[in-house]
C-alpha cells in the first residue's frame, strides 16, 4: 500500500531528525517523520514516573544561544525555556577536587590556584584550545584539492599541527604534573574516550563552547524536542510514532521513499536518516546498493562507548552539601586506570547530576532527582549480561557518590537503571553507542559521514555525521542537512546560521 506523497521523509526523531524536519516544514516542504519508538526524541526523550520527570540521557546543552535563535526563527521560542547554568562541574580526585566555573579566565584560574607553578603551561594549553577553535571556524570541512594543503597549513598552523593529536599528546607538551593533566581532562566522559584516545580537536570544540555556560531546558529536554514537533506540525508535517522504517526504497539508484515494518509505503524524492548509520546503510538500504569503497569505510569505523545510567530520587536535602549540578568522580589520578575500570565492567568515567538544582519542578515536592552515568562497554568482559548486573552496578555507582552526599543510598525514594542494551533498544544505536562514532582523531569532522550519502536523495542527520555528537551539534547537523536538502530540491531557500563565528564545524 502506498500512502501519500511527501517532499521529504525523516527516519528518527532524535534532535538531529526533528530539527531537520522542523526547518524543512517551516520552509514549506511537506515532511513526514517516522519514529520507531512510542516516545519521541531519541536520546533527548524524557520519561515520567509517579510525578517525576527524568531526562533519559542529556543533562546539558551547549550553545543555548544558537538553539534559541533557531527556535525564534521557527516561531516556537515560547514552547520551551532554556536557562543558563552558572558553573560547569566539580571533579573529585583521590585527594583533591576542582570546582570548574564558566568563563575561560575563571576556568583557568581555578586550575592555576591548585597548580600555581604551572600557570604558564595552563594558560598556553587553554589558549591553544581557543586558537584551534578559532581556526576551525575558518577551515573547510573537506579538502578535495591536495595542492591547497600548503596554503591551508600557512593560514591555519595550529589546526594543521594538532588535528591528528590526541588530548594526551597535547597535554604532555604543555603540562607537567600528571594530576594537573588529569584535572584538565576531567570532562572526558562527556566524549566517551580517555585522553589517550580522544581527539584533541574534538575536546577543544567541546570545552570551547561549554566554557561559555551550558544550558538546561526547563521541564526536561523533551520540551525542546516538542518545540521542534510543534514547528513540524505548524508547517503541515506529520509525525508518526511507533513506526519503524524497515527499508529505504530506491528508484534508479536514487532515494524514492520508505517502507515501514507494518508494510506501509511512503514516497518522497528525499529521505533523511537520523537513525544509526550502520543500520541505515547495511539494513535499510543494503550494502549491494552502495559503492564498495563506502561499504569498506563504514566497516572500518568504530562506534563510541556506551553507558550505564541511573535515575534516582531522594528526600535527602542534597543542597545542604552545596553540590555542583554535576560531579565527576575519579578513584584514580590516571585516566588510563579509570579506563581499565570501564573495560572491566566496573563503574568508571562516572558523574552524578542533581537535576532538581536546575529545575525543582522535575521532582515531587520535597524530593531531589539524580542522574548518574558511567561510561560502559556494550558487553561485560565477564560475560554476565548487563541486565543481571544492573542493580548491583547502580548501587555501586551511587555508593561512589556517598563521599559527596553521605548516606545517599539509604534515603532513596526511587531507583531505576539503564544499561548499554537499554540505550540500544530505545534508540537502535548499535552497541548502545552514546555519541555516534568514537571521537578518535581518525573519526572526527570530515572523517565522519557527510550529510549527502552516496545515493542521490538520501541524506544523514545526527551524531554519525561530520558535526559530531552532543545535543547542540546534532541540531547543527539538522540545520546543515536541511540546508543541503533545500538546495537539492531546488527551492532557492537558505537557512540562517544564527551564530556562525562561535559554532565552528569539526572540519578537515
Ligand atoms: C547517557 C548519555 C548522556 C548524554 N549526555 C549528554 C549531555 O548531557 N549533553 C549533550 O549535549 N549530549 C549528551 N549525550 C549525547 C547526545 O544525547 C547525542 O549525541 C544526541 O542526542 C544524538 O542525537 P541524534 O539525533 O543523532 O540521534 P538519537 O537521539 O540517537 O535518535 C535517533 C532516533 O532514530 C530512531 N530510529 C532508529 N532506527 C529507526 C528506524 N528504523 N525507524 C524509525 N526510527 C528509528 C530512534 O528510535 C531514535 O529516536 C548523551 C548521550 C548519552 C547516551
Amino acid at each position: 500500500m502506498s500512502t501519500g506523497e511527501w517532499d521529504a521523509i525523516v527516519i528518527g526523531s532524535g534532535l538531529g531528525g526533528v530539527s531537520a524536519a522542523a526547518i524543512l516544514a517551516h520552509c514549506g516542504q511537506k515532511v513526514l517523520l517516522c519514529e520507531q519508538s512510542e516516545g519521541i526524541g531519541g536520546l533527548a526523550h524524557a520519561f515520567s514516573r509517579d510525578g517525576r520527570t527524568f531526562d533519559s540521557a542529556i543533562r546539558v546543552l551547549a550553545e543555548g544561544e544558537m538553539v534559541q535563535g533557531l527556535l525564534e526563527w521557527l516561531g516556537v521560542q515560547d514552547e520551551c525555556e532554556l536557562t543558563v547554568i552558572d558553573h560547569l562541574y566539580r571533579a573529585d580526585f583521590p585527594d583533591m577536587s576542582v570546582f570548574a566555573p564558566t568563563g575561560l579566565e575563571e576556568f583557568m584560574e581555578a586550575h592555576i590556584r591548585l597548580f600555581p607553578q604551572e600557570e604558564e603551561g595552563i594558560r598556553a594549553f587553554f589558549r591553544l584550545r581557543r586558537q584551534m577553535f578559532l581556526e576551525t571556524a575558518q577551515a573547510p570541512m573537506r579538502v578535495t584539492d591536495p595542492s591547497a594543503l600548503g596554503q591551508i597549513a600557512e593560514l591555519l598552523p595550529t589546526l594543521m599541527k594538532y588535528r591528528t593529536s590526541t588530548l594526551a599528546d597535547v597535554m604532555n607538551e604543555y603540562l607537567r604534573d600528571p594530576r594537573l593533566k588529569a584535572m584538565c581532562s576531567a570532562l572526558w566522559p562527556y566524549m566517551g574516550a580517555p585522553p589517550s584516545q580522544l581527539s584533541f580537536f574534538a575536546y577543544a570544540q567541546f570545552i570551547g563552547v561549554l566554557i561559555d555556560g551550558p544550558s538546561y531546558c526547563k521541564g526536561s529536554f523533551q520540551k525542546l524536542v516538542d518545540a521542534f514537533v510543534v514547528a513540524i506540525e505548524r508547517g503541515g508535517g506529520t509525525v508518526l510514532t511507533g513506526t519503524a522504517v524497515e527499508k529505504i526504497l530506491l528508484q534508479d539508484g536514487r532515494a524514492a521513499g520508505v517502507r515501514t515494518a507494518d508494510g506501509e509505503v511512503f514516497t518522497a524524492p528525499v529521505v533523511i536518516s537520523n537513525a544509526d548509520a550502520r543500520q541505515t546503510f547495511e539494513e535499510l538500504v543494503g550494502t549491494e546498493e552502495l559503492p564498495a569503497r563506502f561499504v569498506k569505510r563504514l566497516g572500518r569505523m568504530k562506534p563510541s562507548m556506551s553507558a550505564c545510567v541511573v535515575y534516582a530520587a531522594t528526600d535527602q536535602d542534597l543542597l545542604a552539601e552545596n553540590p555542583a549540578h554535576e560531579t565527576f568522580k575519579y578513584n584514580h589520578w590516571d585516566h588510563e586506570d579509570t579506563w581499565q575500570d570501564v573495560l572491566g565492567g566496573r563503574p568508571g568515567g562516572m558523574s552524578l547530576s542533581v537535576m532538581t538544582m536546575l529545575d525543582p519542578e522535575l521532582g515531587r515536592p520535597g524530593e531531589h532527582l539524580l542522574i548518574g552515568t558511567a561510561v560502559a562497554p556494550y558487553q561485560r568482559p565477564d560475560g554476565v549480561p548487563w541486565h543481571e548486573q544492573k542493580d548491583r552496578f547502580a548501587d555501586a555507582l551511587l555508593g561512589e557518590f556517598e563521599s559527596v552526599f553521605p548516606g545517599l543510598r539509604k534515603n532513596l525514594t526511587f531507583l531505576q537503571a539503564g544499561t548499554p542494551q537499554t540505550i540500544e533498544r530505545f534508540t537502535r544505536n548499535h552497541q548502545g553507542a552514546t555519541y555516534g562514532w568514537a571521537l578518535t582523531p581518525n573519526q572526527i569532522g570530515g572523517k565522519r559521514l557527510a550529510h549527502q550519502s552516496p545515493l542521490p536523495g538520501l541524506f544523514l542527520s545526527g551524531h554519525w555525521t561530520e558535526e559530531g555528537p552532543a545535543s547542540f551539534r546534532v541540531i547543527l547537523s539538522g540545520m546543515n542537512t536541511a540546508r543541503e536538502v533545500l538546495g537539492h530540491l531546488g527551492t532557492g531557500i537558505d537557512v540562517p546560521t544564527f551564530k556562525p563565528d562561535d559554532v565552528p564545524q569539526l572540519a578537515l
